[in-house]
């Protein structure tokens, strides 16, 4: 078996294709190195390693030892260096690199190799005493805190120490003889701590990192961020060992990260930080704070100190060059990270940019109207979630504001909550439904759940690179970085900027976008769908299959789904338009009625309220296809509770307060979900149907003549579970609606039709099509009663399933293909069987996910309907199924 891929300047044994192999970082480095850019040599440990790993008990696999140490001999030939030589010392930097990014994974060790002989061969090949010294420090603090699991403070106390005891402020103060004595510190610390001296055999460190990136691919953190970002546990992680480049040999060598194009807005202009005489964790680490790589970047920031462009002219020119090249090749915006030693360009990593939902936007756009991608191409490069950091909100412009603190503005979107300092009780203070901001020095991998919980974040360290930026863009939270202002009180009770106290629990708000935060709650807006947002949505829309509705159950709502281009309203929950005060007096009488008279007299005062409900709906949504749900009441939601409602309804019906309570008490059921609701009220009752069809027909008539469009009502009999009561319904309804058009005269093309909600149903879809002219799937209680599932009650046990991976996704979020997923299956076909001209859709919580609409693209349904906010992501992710279909057949 081959476990080892090597790669160095001019070729690779691998390429980009290979990442699940070879991981992201690997498979481009290879591909790096074959495209004759100046790669360090190396080599990469496949992810076939990691997994051999797991399942054999931890035990490498046969063959490996030797083939990385063969990698190694090459890597020290290709750089004239031996690993563990006293005199010609090879160094090597040891990264994980899973397929995709995971920042919650061992990352790096830099400077391997290093011992008490080694640094000495070190400091007399390079001249330079002080950087040997200040490279075996920095080495003994990462390996120690990665692979050997001690604390970062413990060599912070010793370093800030020593610097205050002297009166030194900067690192690049300190001499060799000052890093010699730091050293011999740090080796107390780790021997103290250890028991057991710091390592001095390389051959041991090489292999204690390697154990430290594999064994960091199942740690809690890696965990929590796989869970998060679907990762399957299967793919394992490479591990990627390189000869050491070196950034911090004096002013002439540097280190940084850059991006092609701007991540935040797309803006095609480079775009990045660098440090001088730094290695890369000082950037990401936030510890100095990094300079920008281009002199406009400079200039607007208002910075003394010189950009790269400014002080290493010749790097910066290879680098822009370098940036050009790879973009060309990737066909996409690239992240990047590099060194230059000794004015020589390295570089370190290459991968597709992570970018804002804006950005990605514009650069899908600018790209293809650069002519390197097509339209379609351009469909796929928007993760349709994504939008959903679109659709927040702004700062409303004309709201008064109270400036507390400045910083970067590392993620866009404006959000309010009240002040936290710790990720542990953000994440506590959300799950009692409170909006936290997350407040901290910085953040590391520790501290992801609390971001993920939070509305938003602030960090007095760091750049737009520092992890809290890099986390909070993935995630689509606002993020101010780097507001040096900030200074937490050691209390963890308040912070303090420009001499003002703001404490936990007071409301700030942050714009992400302007990298300002504001006491108080700050008004929001809206944003603005134009320009990018509207020509991609084109593209997308050309491509798309199937329809997007929206699930809408008031005129506000409805106009708001036509403003996001939905085509249609999939579902109008009748019950919430009852939710209303007044109107709830009227639907409990109509429940707690003990007769037909009495439920006629509750229904005459409803008829007028949902006609016009109806009417207004019907007048937002002209031209456009409606489905109107009639009344689905799980009786939990609508039944009294307390004397006063009860009180209330007497006085309303005239009935007697304490028989009402009877009623309402002998109404009670065990299991709403599953007890008198959806079309068994209907058949109990079905003049509340009657009323509702009415009201639907004249509704639509009267819009109809107003508007001289076509309405076109689609009504819909919910929670059906044999044919027999859908038939004994159609007939009430079609009776309704023949009545009304010939009592107005009118004409009017309306459909009925079920939900398919229930496994039976679905299983005699023949039958049901029958009478049903469309089926729309409510994937909520199907996926409940597949289940056997609460819909109200998992929440609180689901998350310990995820967590144990017996379900890999929520099933209320993601259609369970297996299961559910089948059931659709049959159903569709059967429906087609009877009546292969039969409308399908979906309307469940399932109809906006991206990854349910895939499927139900393949299902080959009609339209998707989704909350209206979720309408532009269903667009996209139509088009995008559309698209993986037609590329997935063509393959075939
Ligand atoms: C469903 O069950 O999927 C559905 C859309 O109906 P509701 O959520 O109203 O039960
Ligand atoms: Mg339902």
């Amino acid at each position: 078996m081959k476990w080892v891929y090597s790669f160095g300047e001019g070729s690779g044994e691998g390429d980009a294709s290979m990442k699940h192999l070879l991981g992201g970082k690997g498979a481009n480095l290879a591909e790096m190195a074959s495209l004759g850019l100046p790669v360090p040599p190396g080599f990469t440990i496949t992810t076939e390693v990691c997994t051999a790993f797991y399942d054999n008990d931890r035990q490498y696999p046969d063959g490996l030892k030797a083939q990385v140490a063969a990698a190694i001999a090459t890597v020290g030939a290709a750089v004239g260096r031996v690993f563990g030589d006293a005199d010609k010392p090879l160094l090597v930097s040891v990264r994980s690199g899973a397929r995709a990014s995971m920042p919650g994974m061992m990352d790096t060790v830099l400077n391997l190799g290093l011992t008490d002989e080694t640094v000495k061969g070190l400091a007399s090949l390079a001249g330079d005493e002080r950087f040997a010294y200040d490279s075996y420090r920095r080495f003994i603090q990462m390996y120690s805190n990665v692979v050997l699991e001690l604390d970062h403070h413990e060599f912070e106390d010793i370093l800030e120490t020593y610097k205050e005891e002297r009166d030194y402020f900067l690192d690049t103060e300190l001499s060799a003889d000052d890093w010699k004595s730091i050293v011999a510190s740090y080796k107390g610390v780790v021997e103290k701590v250890r028991g057991k001296p710091f390592p001095q055999d390389p051959t041991e460190q090489i292999w204690g990192a390697i154990g430290a990136v594999f064994g960091s691919w199942r740690n809690d953190r890696a965990e929590t961020y796989r869970r998060l970002h679907n990762i399957p546990e299967s793919w394992g992680t490479a591990v990627n060992v390189q000869a050491m480049v070196f950034g911090n040999m004096g002013d002439t060598s540097a280190t940084g990260v850059a991006f092609t194009r701007n991540p935040s807005t797309g803006e095609n202009e480079y775009y990045g930080e660098f440090l001088i005489n730094a290695q890369g964790e000082d950037v990401v680490a936030g510890i100095r704070t990094p300079q920008p790589l281009t002199k406009s970047a400079r200039e607007a920031m208002g910075e003394e100190d010189p950009s790269l462009e400014e002080a290493m002219p010749k790097a910066y020119g290879e680098l822009t060059a370098v940036f050009d090249k790879l973009e060309k090749h990737y066909r996409d915006m690239q992240d990047i990270e590099f060194t230059i030693q000794e004015n020589k360009l390295w570089m370190l990593q290459t991968r597709n940019g992570k970018r804002t939902a804006k950005a990605a936007m514009k650069i899908a756009v600018d790209l293809c109207q650069e002519g390197l991608i097509n339209r379609e191409e351009a469909v796929l490069r928007v993760e349709p979630g994504s939008l959903d950091q679109l659709l927040h909100p702004s700062l409303d412009p004309n709201a008064p504001r109270d400036l507390v603190l400045a910083g970067l503005p590392a993620s866009p979107g404006a959000a309010s909550g009240e002040v936290v300092f710790s990720a542990d009780e953000a994440e506590r203070l959300s799950q009692e439904g409170r909006k936290v901001i997350l407040v901290r020095v910085e953040t590391s991998p520790e501290d992801i759940h609390g971001m993920h919980a939070a509305q938003a974040i602030v960090t007095a360290r760091g750049g737009m690179t520092s992890h809290a930026a890099v986390v909070a863009r993935g995630m689509g939270r606002p993020c101010v970085c780097g507001a040096g202002d900030l200074k937490i009180d050691k209390s963890g009770a308040f912070f303090t900027a420009g001499g003002r106290q703001v404490n936990k629990g007071d409301c700030v708000t942050v714009d992400g976008s302007a990298g300002k935060v504001f006491f108080g709650e700050v008004a929001t807006m809206q944003p603005e769908l134009s320009g990018d947002f509207a020509t991609l949505m084109g593209w997308a829309d050309n491509v798309r299959r199937m329809a997007v509705r929206a699930n809408a159950d008031t005129p506000h709502d409805a106009q708001v789904a036509r403003n996001f281009g939905a085509q249609g309203i999939g579902l109008c929950r009748t019950e919430h338009m009852f939710f209303d005060a007044e109107r709830i007096v009227a639907v409990r009488e109509m429940i707690l009625a003990e007769d037909k008279a009495g439920r006629e007299a509750a229904l005459a005062k409803l008829l007028p309220m949902q006609r016009s409900d109806f009417e207004d709906i019907f007048r937002v949504m002209s031209g456009l296809p409606v489905t109107v749900r009639l009344l689905d009441p799980p009786l939990h939601e609508f039944l009294p509770h307390s004397d006063d409602e009860i009180e209330e309804v007497a006085k309303s019906s005239g009935m007697d307060a304490q028989k009402l309570k009877d009623r309402a008490h002998k109404l009670q059921e065990f299991n709403p979900m599953l007890g008198h609701r959806g079309c068994r009220l209907g058949v109990s009752y079905p003049e509340i149907y009657e009323m509702q069809a009415r009201a639907i027909v004249e509704a639509a008539c009267t819009i109809a003549e107003e508007t001289g469009e076509r309405v076109t009502p689609e009504i819909m009999v919910p929670l059906v579970a044999k044919s027999e009561e859908l038939s004994f319904l159609k007939k009430r309804i079609d009776d309704v609606a023949s009545a009304v058009l010939k009592e107005r005269n009118a004409t009017l093309d309306y459909l009925v039709g079920t939900m398919i909600e229930l496994p039976r149903a679905a299983l005699t879809a023949d039958e049901i099509a029958g009478d049903a002219e469309f089926f729309s799937f409510g994937t909520n209680d199907l996926t409940q009663t597949t289940f056997g599932l609460s819909r109200d009650d998992s929440a609180s046990f689901l998350p310990d399933y995820l967590r144990r991976n017996i379900l890999e996704r929520d099933p209320f979020v993601t259609i369970d293909t297996q299961g559910v997923g089948a059931l659709m299956e049959v159903a569709v076909e059967k429906g087609r069987k009877t009546r292969p001209q039969i409308k399908l859709g979906i309307c469940g919580e399932h109809g906006g996910d991206p990854d349910s609409i895939t499927f139900v693209e393949n299902l080959g349904l009609d339209y998707v309907s989704c909350s209206p906010y979720r309408a532009p992501i269903a667009r996209l992710a139509a088009a995008q199924a559309k698209l993986e279909e037609r590329a997935s057949s063509s393959n075939a």
